[in-house]
């Protein structure tokens, strides 16, 4: 079992292997979701690293930052349990923020500003801060992320191309629970009640791309966003088609282009959020 708490620990253990390193960033509480990017980056790497950190610069709401769940005793359980040999790297701020607490502007344009950017400023700027940095310390061949996040995947493509890092993004499907709410650390914070309504969040996706078959994209997003108001316990913050690779708003179906449906809804305090491809 590998657990370190300082880049530097793990330095010295890569130094001594010339092996193929494959990294999966993760905020811990894992669950299958984050399973499927480790067993994906075990099958193409010699060496893998998990790094378990809450980064805090990337929460926009104190609440949010307290609130999100930590069980660090757990999660190294469940990664010994996957493969013993994988390398967990669980610092403590200090480790990566070094002398002070400070994001970078790596000024995204349009795809940084949209959607999940809109609604939590400078969230992006303070996730690829974060991963440069585990990039330029552990020069993984190959890094993990999942399609739950999909604009973060637009994300990461973007830092590797603009900082020329050397690193092979693998994008891993949304792993979801038999309801199809899709798996995520704060549905542990959802209570009885509140679970049961989330499947709501997949329904919509599956309803939007059923009926743009038939029908223009305006209406559809107008009837749903109507419907979501009848439904108090579940507040529709946004519900958007968009292009898949640019995230350019979408008035009609170009069957050339791809497509995904992004939603963000909150139950009681609890934001979640989605998506799918069309
Ligand atoms: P997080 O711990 O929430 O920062 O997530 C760490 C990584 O796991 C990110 O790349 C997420 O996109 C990915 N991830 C989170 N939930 C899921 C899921 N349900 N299915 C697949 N990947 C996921």
């Amino acid at each position: 079992m590998y657990y370190f708490k300082t880049s530097k620990e793990i330095l010295d253990f890569l130094n001594k292997t010339n092996k193929s390193v494959g990294l999966v960033p993760t905020m811990g509480a894992l669950h299958p979701g984050h399973e499927s990017l480790i067993k994906k980056a075990l099958i193409e790497n010699e060496i893998v690293i998990v790094s378990i950190f809450v980064n805090p610069t990337q929460f926009d709401n104190k609440d949010d930052l307290i609130n999100y769940p930590r069980n660090l005793e757990s999660d190294v359980k469940k990664i010994k349990k996957i493969d013993s040999k994988i390398i967990i790297y669980s610092p403590l701020i200090k480790d990566l923020y070094v002398d002070n607490i400070s994001v970078k502007d790596f000024n995204f344009g349009f795809i940084g500003s949209e959607l999940e950017g809109h609604f939590r400023k400078n969230h992006f700027n303070s996730v690829a801060t974060i991963v440069e940095k585990l990039f330029n310390l552990f020069k993984p061949n190959r890094a993990y992320f999942g399609e739950k996040d999909y604009q973060q995947i637009l994300i990461i493509k973007n830092l590797i191309l603009k900082s020329n890092l050397n690193v092979e993004l693998t994008s891993c499907p949304t792993v979801r629970d038999p309801d199809g709410l899709a798996l995520s650390s704060r549905n542990d914070l959802l209570s009885k009640k509140e679970r049961k309504i989330a499947p709501i969040i997949y329904k919509t996706l599956l309803n939007v791309k059923n009926k743009i078959k038939n029908e223009q994209i305006e209406s559809v997003i107008f009837k749903i966003e109507n419907e979501f108001e009848s439904t108090p316990s579940l507040k529709l913050e946004y519900l958007e088609i968009r292009e898949a690779l640019s995230l350019k708003p979408v008035k009609k179906i170009n069957k050339e282009k791809k497509y995904r449906a992004f939603i963000s809804a909150i139950i009681g305090k609890i934001r979640l959020i989605d998506n799918i491809e069309l």
